[in-house]
């Protein structure tokens, strides 16, 4: 079954789309004279980039809210949270030239105001409450730049939560000189906009933390490697039970005190278990400080769970056309669940699952993965070791599965394996819609 591409650049084309109504109402507004010189031209643009600038900021909020369901329409929350990055990037660019472009029609003009704007008295509230929000996103956005090196998660998240005071500033900002577009209807827009930003906010940081986590206990923790746990987790409200579809992932939060790290700390992972299991299963591999504590976790403990998000595969367990799947590592769960679910349901299914390890040893699930591959007609699993073979070539992609062109291809492992398998399959002449690929990435 061909996934519904169209569903998510349609989604992300209606938000962009939303970003310029402010600029619209901007539009009509202006006259002859907002362009009747070098400095009105410059006031005209210095405005207006405030104007696109706040649309973004709020937007990006908006994107910012973790409601299961919504990031389906994005193609899952990973895809949504690109857009969220981009509109972030995309309205610091704006509220940087803001400030420069209205100093700068100042200056042209020949007036004192570049002064007024870069160096407002302390009594201009309007102007401060702009500058304070300015050094507040640049602050909160620094770390999400790979400028500036990798981020630790936990860090990263306290300094994004200036997100918040910023948003308020740049409200307070826009009120307060209350120009933007014509009469009234700058406190509509504005306040449908602020709604929407303030109130994903608000979902985000209340709601869903009482209404959207579900406790589970832990039920069973098995060693699968000597660096990966897979735990089993069972509602505590047999009602609550979690409705998702392989490859789908939840966050979870331990709530063991006794626990390394991580106590209290949301982190996402992919559900390992077929969604026709009474229970939940998460295998998780010790890349972090709470990931490598919970490798010690006991029975009999409870976590809270979030979610589910993602949507890498079209729909569950079902399948119509041939795929190809290419994991790494630990990036094997999500494929794991869907094999788990066909086995279930004893289904058929033309899939090619290649799965690239340092070496046999590294293999998770190796045994359970051969028998999947038996059980399920028309499943074949090939290893591929990184060891023996170098990383993979695209010689390997097509001399083992020499009809892959034919094949919807999923991904998920290493970002550089990731990369490189993309680069193969682009290079052989798949088209981008019939790659798709789920990133461990921060979020
Ligand atoms: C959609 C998705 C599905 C995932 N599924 C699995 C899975 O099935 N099994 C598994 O072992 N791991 C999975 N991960 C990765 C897992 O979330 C991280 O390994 C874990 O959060 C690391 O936390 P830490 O404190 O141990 O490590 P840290 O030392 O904090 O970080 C180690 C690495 O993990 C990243 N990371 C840390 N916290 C988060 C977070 N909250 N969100 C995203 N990235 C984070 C960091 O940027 C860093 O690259 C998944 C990640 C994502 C985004």
């Amino acid at each position: 079954m061909r996934r519904p591409m169209i569903s998510a650049r349609l989604a992300r084309g209606l938000v962009w789309a939303l970003a310029l109504v402010p600029v619209v109402f901007f539009s009509i507004g202006l006259g002859a004279k907002d362009f009747s010189s070098a400095s009105s031209i410059l006031n005209t643009l210095g405005r207006l980039t405030g104007v696109l600038g706040l649309a973004l900021l709020l937007l990006a909020a908006a994107l910012s809210a973790r409601v299961p369901g919504f990031d389906q329409p994005f193609g899952g929350l990973t895809k949504l949270w690109h857009t969220h990055h981009l509109f972030g990037a995309a309205a610091l660019l704006m509220l940087l030239a803001h400030p420069l472009l209205l100093a700068l029609a100042s200056a042209t003009h020949g007036h004192q105001l570049p002064v007024k704007v870069l160096f407002p008295p302390l009594s201009d509230t309007a102007t401060w409450s702009g500058w304070a929000a300015l050094l507040l996103m640049m602050v909160f956005l620094a770390p999400s730049f790979s400028f500036f090196g990798s981020p630790m998660y936990e860090r990263w998240k306290r300094i994004h939560a200036l997100a918040g005071p910023a948003i308020i500033l740049a409200l307070v900002h826009t009120f307060l000189f209350s120009r933007t577009m014509p009469v009234n209807l700058d406190t509509a827009i504005w306040t449908l906009f602020a709604l929407l930003g303030v109130g994903a906010v608000a979902w985000r940081l209340i709601f869903s933390r009482r209404a959207g986590r579900v406790t589970h206990t832990i039920v069973d923790v098995q060693a699968v490697a000597n660096n990966v746990v897979e735990l089993t987790l069972q509602p505590a409200r047999p009602e609550r039970r979690l409705n998702y579809q392989a490859g789908n992932f939840v966050y979870m939060t331990p709530l063991d005190k006794s626990l390394a790290a991580g106590h209290g700390e949301e982190h996402p992972y992919t559900l390992s278990s077929s969604p026709t299991e009474p229970n939940l299963r998460i295998a998780i591999k010790d890349l972090g400080d709470a990931s490598r504590a919970i490798q010690s976790v006991t029975p009999g403990t409870t976590v809270k769970i979030e979610g589910p998000y993602g949507r890498f595969f079209p729909t569950s367990g079902e399948t119509s056309s041939p795929e190809l799947w290419v994991a790494g590592g630990i990036g094997i769960t999500p494929f794991l669940a869907r094999l788990r679910h066909l086995r279930a349901l004893k289904q058929a299914a033309d899939i090619h699952l290649i799965y690239a390890v340092q070496d046999e040893a590294r293999a998770l699930y190796a045994d359970e993965l051969r028998e999947l591959a038996n059980a399920i007609p028309d499943t074949r699993l090939t290893f591929h070791y990184f060891y023996k073979e170098g990383p993979i070539s695209a010689d390997f992609l097509t001399t083992t599965c020499p009809d892959l062109d034919q094949r919807e291809v999923f991904i998920c492992g290493p970002l550089p394996l990731n990369k490189l398998v993309q680069e193969h399959l682009r290079r052989i002449g798949l088209p981008y819609s019939r790659i798709h690929t789920e990133e461990f990435e921060l979020l």
